[in-house]
């Protein structure tokens, strides 16, 4: 017996609602509640005149697979209303190279923020400037200022908002009037924020990018990236991907969709805990400044305010001047925090870092050591007094 039809909806879904049906369909798979995953290469055809004419929905394992058109679909419901459609690619870094490959070639110039993550700047200082790209490097806070950066030849403008590590705000909607008006594609690193803190395509981007290995994965455990586009710039992105080869492996497309399925949950823990660690931080002696848009010191907050509806658990603090000795004891007494590149799974981290040797078009001089923090689903409290074990043990290394 078939099911009753459905009564139409009239209020569209929430977000979370979203994320738990998109991308799956039970009663395609025997009822099972998750999709099978798909381990292919080749796709056999059942008759000469259907292999002649490739005529099957699936043709081969690069092209497409059930398990990638799960993950795709569930990645675009995820999204505004402006995506038309979703590309996998093996790393967010790969996303980030493929959008940029898909937008600009021999000839064109592009304009990227001197904020963005620093391998991005790597792939646009070598690959694209072997290739014959200019990259131009502007202020994070340049809003509508960019227009004057324009060159004839430019193609496209490259937004990352947060900063990666060092966190100022972007007014990305001034930014894409003027880029539209120039008629160059936007492009944004929404790796922080996720679609679900920041629509992207309604704030005017064309290309919006996620290092999937952070909150979408959640777990520390795969690479994996996606590009989402609007109707303007899917067609190119799709014919880079594919021309590339690039593909990703069936098993963490599955953790990817897994991982989907708890995004909203994880992500509302992770913004709860992080402002609360933040607010606790920022009141700390040995703190200069806590980068962080939700607080209401930070100087992007009213833009955050203005543009996100949420925010997620990374954020830097500026420690007052002291010797670095102070704060590797700083670091060596945490217990719950581990030390490492990456974030978006469960667990806390911490790392030093330092933004000032390759910055090209601003300066930064924060005022003393910065730490970035990953602030995971521990219990707040506890993370809390783990950090003050911490202080302690700076305070007795000065
Ligand atoms: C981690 C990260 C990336 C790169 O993602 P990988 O999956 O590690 O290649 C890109 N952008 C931002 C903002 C990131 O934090």
């Amino acid at each position: 017996m078939s099911k009753p039809p459905k009564t139409p909806r009239t209020t569209p879904l929430k977000p979370e609602t979203r994320l738990v049906n998109a991308g799956r369909d039970p009663q395609a798979y025997h009822g099972f509640v998750n999709p099978p995953v798909y381990h292919a290469s080749t796709v056999l055809y059942p008759t000469a005149e259907d292999q002649v004419a490739h005529r099957a929905k699936y043709q081969y394992g690069r092209r497409g697979t059930p398990t990638s058109e799960a993950l795709e679909n569930a990645l675009a419901e995820m999204e505004g209303e402006g995506c038309a459609g979703v590309a996998l690619l093996p790393s967010g870094l790969a996303a980030i190279s493929t959008a940029l490959l898909s937008v600009a070639g021999a000839g064109d110039h592009i304009l990227v923020t001197d904020s963005v993550y620093r391998p991005t700047r790597v792939f646009c200082d070598g690959v694209f400037k072997r290739m014959g790209v200019e990259t131009t490097y502007y202020d994070p806070l340049i809003g509508a200022g960019i227009g004057k950066l324009f060159k004839p030849n430019t193609r496209a403008v490259f937004t990352e908002a947060p900063g990666s590590q060092s966190f100022e705000m972007q007014d990305i909607p001034a930014i894409a009037k003027v880029a539209h008006d120039k008629g160059a594609l936007v492009l944004m690193d929404n790796t922080w924020a996720t679609p679900l803190y920041y629509d992207a395509f309604e704030k005017g981007v064309d290309l919006s990018i996620q290092a999937g290995t952070k909150y979408i994965g959640g777990h520390s455990d795969i690479m994996f990236g996606c590009v989402a586009a609007n109707a303007k710039a899917l067609p190119a992105l799709k014919t880079t991907v594919y021309t590339m080869g690039l593909c990703v492996g069936p098993d963490d497309m599955y953790l990817a969709l897994r991982g989907l399925r708890t995004m909203a949950v994880r992500l509302a823990r992770h913004n709860a805990s992080g402002v609360q660690v933040a607010r606790w931080l920022a009141q700390r002696p040995e703190v200069l400044r806590v980068l962080h848009p939700a607080l209401e010191s930070d100087p992007g907050h009213a833009i955050w305010k203005r543009d996100f509806t949420g925010a997620s658990g990374l954020f830097s603090i500026v420690l007052k001047p002291c010797a670095d000795k102070a704060v590797h004891a700083f670091m060596n007494a945490l217990a719950l925090f581990g030390m490492g590149f990456s974030w978006g799974g469960f667990e806390s981290l911490v790392i030093l870092f330092d933004c000032a040797e390759y910055r090209t078009a601003t300066t930064w001089a924060p005022g003393g050591p910065t730490l970035r923090f990953h602030i995971g689903l521990e219990d707040p409290g506890d993370l809390i007094a783990d950090l003050d074990a911490g202080f302690a043990a700076m305070a007795a290394a000065r």
